[in-house]
C-alpha cells in the first residue's frame, strides 16, 4: 500500500490493553504515547550548534504499564511478537530482543542519575515506521521513560527527559545520535514545529500553519513524508567523516577570523564566509556554506512561518536540498528523484531530503488538494522508475509525550 495512514489511537490502545492482560496479572495502570519526528529544515545543524526545526508526527510508540513492587521489568513487544525481562539490580543488553535495548537503557540511564525507579510490566506498541529516519527509537526512549517516570512516581521535566533518553541511545545502545529527536518527542506541540538552539538548548514553538483551508479558498497544505525505501548504508561512516569535516572546517577558519572566538560552524556567518573561505580546501568549504547557509534558512523559514508566508517557506526547503545534494553531498540519486518529481507537481510548494541522507526519506509541503496526484505522480513512478519499495505518509503534527490513565472497565 502506498499511501498509509495512521490506525486510529482507540483501536492501538484497546489491542494494547489486551496484550497486556493476556501477558501479565492485572491491567495496565496508564500507557506512555511518545510520537516519531520529522526535521523540516536545519539539517546537520545540530553537531554544529545551530538550529534545526523538527515537528512531532502523529505516528507513536506506546507503552503501557503497570508498576511493579520488586525491581523486575518485564516487557513485551507487539511488533515483534517477543517478551524480555530483566533486574534493575543489573543492566545488560538483549542481543536476542535489541528492541528492548531502548527500554534497558533509559532505566540505566535513570538510574545513573540517581533516581530510585520501581520495577514495571510494559506492554509495547507502534506505528512509526522502523528505521525510516523518523526516530521510532527516540519515541520508544521517551514512552519508556514516561513509564518509568510514571512509575516510580518521579517529576522530571521534559528537557531531562529528551537528555537522558540521548543518553541512553549513545551510551547503552551505541548509537551515536543528537539531540533533536528526544526534544522533539518530549516537548513538541500539535500545530507547531519546536525551534530548537542546539548549543543551549532552548526551545521555542513556531505555528505551522498547515491543515486549514485559505479564507480566499486555497486549500490547505499537508507534511508528505515520501521514504525512498533506501536504508542508510552508508549514513554512519559518512555522517562521521561528515562531522569531522565541519570539525576541520570550524578550527580553520577560527584561526582565519580575528576578532572573536569560533567554537563551531555556528559563529560563522556568510559575510564570513564571503571573506575567508578561500582559505579551506574547496571540500570544506562547501561543507562550510551549506551549514552556515541552512542556519539562515532555519531563521528565514521560522519567519516565513510566522508569517504565514508559506510560499517563501517552500523555496527554503528546496534550497536546503540543492544544498544538501551540491554542498554537503549527502543526497543519493532515489532522494534526488524523489524531490525532482515533487518539484515538477503543481501543489508541492516545497521538497528536500530531511535526516542524515544517503536514502530515508524526504519531506513534502502538498497542496491537500494535490496528495492523489502526488500519491502516482511521484511515489507510484518513483517506485517503477527504480523498482525500490517507496512509500508517503500523510502526517499531521502531534504533541510530545502523553501519559494516560487506561479507564476502569
Ligand atoms: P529509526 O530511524 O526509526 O529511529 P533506528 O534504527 O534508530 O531507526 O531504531 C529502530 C529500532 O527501534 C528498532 O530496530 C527497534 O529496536 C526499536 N523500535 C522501533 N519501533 C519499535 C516498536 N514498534 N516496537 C519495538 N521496538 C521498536
Ligand atoms: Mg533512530
Amino acid at each position: 500500500m502506498l499511501l498509509e495512514v495512521p490506525t486510529p489511537q482507540e483501536g492501538r490502545l484497546r489491542r494494547l490493553a489486551a496484550a497486556f492482560e493476556s501477558r501479565f496479572e492485572g491491567r495496565p495502570a496508564g500507557v506512555a504515547v511518545a510520537p516519531g519526528r520529522v526535521n523540516l529544515i536545519g539539517e546537520h545543524l545540530d553537531y554544529n550548534e545551530g538550529h534545526v526545526l523538527p515537528v512531532a508526527i502523529d505516528r507513536s510508540l506506546m507503552v503501557a504499564f503497570a508498576p511493579r513492587p520488586d525491581g523486575r521489568v518485564r516487557l513485551y513487544s507487539l511488533d515483534f511478537d517477543q517478551e524480555s525481562a530483566f533486574d534493575l539490580a543489573g543492566f545488560e543488553r538483549d542481543s536476542a530482543a535489541p528492541w528492548s535495548d531502548y527500554v534497558r537503557g533509559v532505566a540505566w540511564a535513570l538510574r545513573e542519575a540517581g533516581h530510585r525507579l520501581s520495577g514495571l510490566d510494559g506492554a509495547i506498541e507502534g506505528d512509526v515506521p522502523i528505521g525510516s529516519g523518523l526516530s521510532s527509537s527516540a519515541a520508544l526512549e521517551v514512552a519508556a521513560i514516561g513509564a518509568f517516570a510514571a512509575a516510580s512516581g518521579l517529576r522530571l521535566d521534559r528537557r531531562r527527559m529528551a537528555l537522558l533518553g540521548q543518553r541512553a541511545e549513545n551510551s547503552f545502545v551505541g548509537v551515536a545520535c543528537g539531540i533533536m529527536d528526544q526534544m522533539a518527542a518530549t516537548l513538541a506541540r500539535a500545530g507547531h514545529a519546536l525551534l530548537i538552539d542546539c548549543r543551549t538548548l532552548e526551545c521555542e514553538d513556531v505555528p505551522v500553519p498547515l491543515e486549514a483551508a485559505g479564507g480566499d479558498g486555497r486549500a490547505g497544505l499537508r507534511l508528505v513524508v515520501a521514504d525512498s525505501g533506501v536504508r542508510r548504508a552508508l549514513v554512519d561512516s559518512q555522517y562521521n567523516v561528515r562531522r569531522q569535516e565541519c570539525r576541520q572546517a570550524a578550527e580553520l577558519l577560527a584561526k582565519a577570523i580575528p576578532d572573536r572566538p569560533v567554537a563551531s560552524l555556528r559563529d560563522v556567518s556568510p559575510e564570513d564566509l564571503a571573506r575567508y573561505g578561500d582559505g579551506l580546501p574547496p571540500d570544506l568549504l562547501r561543507r562550510a556554506r551549506h551549514v552556515v547557509e541552512e542556519e539562515r534558512r532555519v531563521l528565514g523559514s521560522v519567519e516565513a512561518l510566522r508569517g504565514g508566508n508559506m510560499q517563501a517557506f517552500g523555496e527554503m526547503l528546496g534550497a536546503s536540498h540543492r544544498s544538501l545534494r551540491d554542498d554537503f553531498e549527502v543526497s543519493c540519486s532515489e532522494l534526488d528523484l524523489l524531490v525532482d518529481l515533487a518539484r515538477a507537481l503543481p501543489g508541492v510548494l516545497g521538497a528536500r531530503l530531511t535526516g542524515a541522507g544517503f536514502g530515508g526519506c524526504t519531506v513534502n509541503l502538498v497542496r491537500a488538494d494535490a496528495l492523489e496526484a502526488f500519491r502516482e505522480r511521484v511515489v507510484a513512478r518513483y517506485c517503477s522508475e527504480t523498482g525500490r519499495a517507496g512509500r508517503m505518509y500523510v502526517c499531521r503534527t502531534a504533541d510530545g509525550l502523553r501519559l494516560r490513565k487506561f479507564g476502569r472497565p
